[in-house]
């Protein structure tokens, strides 16, 4: 089996962190083909009900892609099956702090930029985001300042 031999790594909800985005892009373009589960039964990382985890969690353990894996499915809401060696509970668990963190990550981005001048129009434009969303996240900082 792939990955056997890997030490388990601890998986978390945090945010990946990268300089550029070069690397991670490659990274996450192969991080499928090191995947332990590759080629083995997938039908164990889908347990039915009253069915174990613990198959899955084993190749899980001793996989090397395991927090990209985790990365993946909570980043795309998935919410069937074993991912990162973690239940659909357990990721959801994880899932609302992820989205925190992502909030408050891109509320710090959006005060910046609108600290270096640009438009609520044009932040908006970058995040995905309508001029009153960002007009919003900017009077919550400005209520938390005063
Ligand atoms: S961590 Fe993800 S990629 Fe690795 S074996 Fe488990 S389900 Fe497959």
């Amino acid at each position: 089996m792939a990955g056997a031999g890997h030490r388990a790594r601890t998986v978390t909800g945090r945010l990946p962190r990268h300089r550029s985005l070069a690397g991670p892009a490659r990274f996450a373009a192969r991080w499928r083909e090191l995947a332990a589960c590759r080629g083995t039964d997938l039908e164990v990382f889908f347990p039915g009900r009253g069915e174990s985890a613990g198959p899955a969690r084993q190749v899980c353990a001793a996989c090397p892609v395991r927090q990209p894996c985790l990365d993946y499915a909570i980043s795309n809401r998935i919410s069937h099956g074993i991912w990162g060696g973690l239940t659909e509970r357990e990721r959801r668990a994880l899932q609302s702090r992820w989205v925190r963190t992502s909030r408050r990550d891109r509320d710090r981005a959006i005060l910046a930029a609108e600290a270096t001048g640009y438009t609520a129009e044009a932040i908006g434009r970058s995040f995905g985001l309508s001029r009153t969303s960002v007009t919003r996240v900017v009077a919550r900082a400005d209520r938390r300042r005063s």
